[in-house]
């Protein structure tokens, strides 16, 4: 519509001529807008270029050669790239609230404001008799109760404790005052100087556990490779129809996504599993690196995105999973008899199972396959596999948050 006045502006005429002028421009501009969309109208596979031919079973709603514009704009338009594009925006911003969670939240083992109450509670407290218990119970606190029983036995022995809503984190303060509470006895000292004097105990105690939680880079590695995998994919589902240049930088981009969210995903079992034997950790993490960054610049070989390699793709991200079992198997045989060993090692499994599904659905182009056509804007082969890849990552997610919750209790 711009063109319009700006044709009429720059002739300068009478009024009479200008509105001439604004009908055969209009006339001229409807001809555009139509013209236009017949250029940009979805085409099928057949009348691709061939480097935008991938998947024959997906037979129409291509986006073919867009201007940039159009191209960016096609995120609000349904084609057969648009699922593929929101499933994994979508499953960015899960990985960017996540990491923001993990970052204010999980560190917290206690809050300050917790510790607050611990003057309160023990004004009624024998304090001398208290001190001593005190410093007789923390050795027992990594064993850690069942946490609903404690709430019970809280709940039960101090009833008017209305501690445990402010309570945080990985409970920590809770182990404290589960052996506290058995112990008190109310007593009339109100010795101020005393009080302060546990009070600085008690910080003194629960301060490392708070301030030196367990190093967190191999998460927010994950985390970050997690988010970098996501957000690359859908750039390039959004943009690779622009050309083929565009479409080669993409691709590329795709698959070092992929490759990154791989080798990060090792991060944190590899390092929480071995942090207590530095030469297996720095071994498995180093392997996954470098076969990381392997596959990244086997990846830059152009002959790495002929569809005829989809399964030599697929199984050299498949065999860079599969190489996980090896430091998943020498935790089991390290840590058997920990709960948290097993339970990671449920949350591997699922993701393994996740993963698997999702490459096997991708390198078979299942279901698209069996009726193609039908599944164009919604349910082919690909759209599957993303979800399965946010499922995957997220269930790694669920696992991390357990290895940092065992090291920060447990230390080596
Ligand atoms: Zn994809």
């Amino acid at each position: 519509m711009g063109s319009v006045e700006q044709v009429c502006e720059d002739t300068n005429m009478t009024a009479e001529k200008i509105g001439h002028c604004k009908v055969s421009c209009s006339k001229e501009g409807k001809g555009k807008r139509l013209w236009k969309k017949v250029k940009y109208q979805l085409v099928e596979y057949h009348s691709l270029p061939g480097y935008l031919r991938d998947n024959e079973f997906i037979v129409g709603h291509y986006r073919s050669e867009w201007p940039m514009k159009q191209v960016l704009l096609s995120i609000f338009t349904i084609h057969n790239e648009t699922l593929n594009v929101w499933t994994h925006l979508i499953g960015f911003f899960i990985f960017l609230s996540l990491t923001i969670y993990t970052a204010m939240k999980v560190p917290k083992v206690v809050d300050l404001h917790s510790l607050q109450h611990i003057p309160d509670v023990l004004r009624k407290a024998d304090l001398h008799k208290l001190h001593s218990e005190l410093m007789t119970c923390l050795p027992s606190l990594p064993n850690m109760p069942d946490l609903h029983k404690l709430r019970k036995e809280l709940k039960t022995t101090l009833p008017s404790m209305d501690l445990l809503p402010s309570l945080s984190g990985w409970h920590v303060v809770e182990l404290l005052y589960n052996c506290l509470p058995e112990r008190f006895s109310i007593g009339n000292h109100t010795d101020v100087c005393v009080l302060q004097s546990v009070k600085e105990d008690v910080a003194n105690i629960i301060a490392p556990l708070m301030v030196r939680p367990i190093t967190r880079w191999p998460f927010f590695a994950f985390l970050g490779g997690a988010m970098f995998c996501l957000l690359a994919s859908s750039t390039c589902h959004l943009l690779s129809c622009h050309s083929e240049r565009i479409s080669y930088i993409m691709l590329r981009l795709d698959y070092a996504g992929i490759a990154a969210l791989i080798s990060t995903s090792f991060y944190p079992p590899v390092y929480y599993s071995f942090m207590c034997d530095p030469f297996f950790s720095n071994l498995y993490m180093g392997f996954i690196t470098v076969l990381g960054v392997a596959t990244i610049l086997f990846s830059l070989l152009p002959v790495f995105q002929n569809p005829e390699f989809r399964s030599i793709r697929a199984s050299l991200f498949f065999g860079m999973g599969v190489s996980g079992i090896a430091p998943i198997l020498h935790k089991l045989i390290l840590f058997w008899h920990q709960p948290e060993a097993l339970h990671t090692t449920g949350y591997e499994v699922l993701m393994g199972f996740l993963y698997g599904i999702g490459a096997l659905v991708y390198a078979t182009r299942i279901p698209e396959r069996w009726m193609p056509g039908k599944f164009d804007i919604a349910g082919h082969s690909h759209q599957l596999f993303h979800i399965l890849v946010v499922a995957g990552a997220y269930t790694h997610y669920r696992a991390g948050l357990v290895y940092l919750k065992w090291r920060d209790l447990n230390g080596c």
